[in-house]
């Protein structure tokens, strides 16, 4: 008997964990954090403490309490008992979302995690551009733990980082973790490598879905991932559900093409907001600027995830433009002035190895490009750049000083209290500059509509189903007149 434990995805859309026992193996569908539980307990400025290892994310109910799977510097620290073994043989990742990959920085280092290569990449983009402080997905830095000084006495805090057994699975091979037969099938979803699975221990076949659309890029991916599903008689299936209230989808060509008139009317700037990690966007907007005789100017962020991507179907990264915004002492324009022995200098007399030191070690790589742009050429020619601008580099303005600039928000609506905070600030920055705001049909979901999500599962034809990552799984109820048994999962405590 193959049993489930659902540690998150229960009633809420994200926090997938999901632990597939069988009869002397068991591994994980992705382990990710849950957005909802979080958001109740934490914000920008109070969150779990390291100091604490994995304890205050158990005490908030953000991780699970199971034996042998953390990792052995946060239990010990903790005075916690470390196992010799993993208790679970391994984890699926199905994609590099937060709500599906996240929590994988609390694992031990030596349980597999098996995932697409894309995954891989997205996961290391974070890892090396990001500053959250969780994040030891591809490598652990060991914590609590002191080693000798390398001169004189005493000891010092190791800087140690120890590789991750990550296996990179091929899309369609089998792989085996103990009984279980796994054959990983990419679908389309709003990140690159997105995967469903198939898993088969004789007892039961199982069929994960991951996060799915068919109104992305590569419909084709998640046509031919129902296909195989179906072929494999499923015993199981968990299916997402985060949109099975909704009826319709807005596709990357109708973004293209509203884009692409809205840009046609522009005469000056146009700024556009679209995920930094969703390079079907990127691809729309790409060829957005393509025909409107612009160029694409994206952020050192979204040039690092580009520059990781280029083995495959992606812009080059020498064909958009790289923004290199101002850091530290800013001196990277005549305007700025740094002192040198008593003497204001201006920037522009001194040596440029001074302005790189306001950037990290990876955007250093970038700046020496022939491809960077600054904000006096966005001001010089306007009308021939679509600017990329999330949230957070709204502050650019300032220095951009736009005139009749028009602002297209190709993200989600905002989905949480923060969210809706963030929202009428950005419509406040906007009004400060005059520029026009346009919203309506610039985003596309990552995930299929309810009759869509409906119609996969009737043609897979499983005869158990679980839906997960979604808070109505209610609505997945009309199925048992297609004789498919309906289960709402119960989270395990
Ligand atoms: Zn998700
Ligand atoms: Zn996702």
């Amino acid at each position: 008997m193959t049993e489930f434990s659902f540690y998150g995805g229960v009633n809420e859309i994200g926090g997938n964990k999901i632990r597939i026992s069988g009869k002397d193996t068991s591994f994980l569908f992705d382990f990710g954090l849950a957005f909802n539980r979080a958001n109740d307990f934490l914000s920008e400025f109070l969150q779990p403490r390291k100091s604490n290892g994995i304890l205050d994310f158990v005490a908030l109910g953000l991780l699970p309490w199971i034996k042998g799977i953390y990792r052995e510097d946060y239990l010990r620290h903790s005075g916690l008992s470390y196992d010799k073994e993993p208790a679970v043989d391994g984890v699926f990742i199905s994609h590099a979302h937060v709500d599906h990959a996240a929590y994988i920085h609390h694992l031990r280092e030596d349980m597999p995690i098996y995932l697409s290569e894309e995954s891989l990449f997205i996961l290391k983009a974070l890892e090396d551009t990001g500053i959250a402080s969780f994040s030891d997905y591809t490598q652990l830095k060991k914590s609590f733990h002191l080693v000798p000084k390398k001169r004189g006495e005493g000891h010092t805090r190791s800087k140690e980082k120890v590789p991750r057994d990550i296996r990179i699975i091929k899309p369609y091979k089998n792989f085996q973790v103990g009984e279980f037969n796994i054959k990983s099938i990419p679908v389309d979803h709003s990140l690159p490598g997105a995967c469903g699975c198939i898993a088969d221990n004789g007892n039961d076949t199982i069929i994960y879905t991951g996060d799915l659309r068919f109104h992305g890029r590569r419909p084709d991916l998640t046509r031919k991932f129902i296909e195989l599903a179906r072929k494999s008689r499923p015993t199981v299936m968990f299916s997402e559900g985060t949109r099975i209230s909704s009826v319709s989808n807005v596709t990357e060509e109708e973004i293209e093409k509203r884009a692409v008139e809205q840009v046609d009317q522009a005469r000056a700037l146009v700024i556009v907001n679209y995920p930094v990690r969703d390079l079907d966007r990127l691809i729309t907007f790409y060829k957005v600027a393509q025909q409107t005789g612009r160029q694409l100017v994206v952020s050192l962020k979204q040039a690092y995830i580009l520059n990781l991507f280029q083995s495959k179907q992606y812009p080059n990264i020498g064909d958009v433009l790289i923004y290199q915004p101002r850091r530290g002492w800013g001196l990277i324009d005549d305007e700025s002035f740094a002192c040198v022995e008593n003497e204001w200098m201006c920037t522009s007399q001194m040596d440029s190895s001074h302005s790189l030191r306001d950037y990290r070690k990876w955007e250093r790589d970038f700046l020496v490009r022939d491809n960077i742009i600054r904000y006096k050429d966005l001001q010089k020619d306007p009308e021939n750049y679509l600017f990329r601008s999330d949230f957070f580099e709204l502050k650019e303005l300032i220095d951009i000083k736009p005139e009749d600039a028009v602002y297209i928000k190709s993200s989600t609506e905002p989905f949480d209290e923060q969210m809706e905070i963030n929202e009428r600030k950005v419509k406040n920055w906007l009004d400060l500059f005059g520029i026009h705001y346009v919203t309506e049909g610039f985003h596309a979901s990552g995930h299929a509509n309810g009759q869509e999500l409906l119609g996969m599962i009737q043609e897979i034809q499983p005869e158990k189903v679980y839906p997960i990552h979604t808070e109505h799984p209610e609505e997945f109820d009309i199925l048992k007149d297609d004789g498919i048994d309906v289960v709402s999962p119960q989270l395990t405590r």
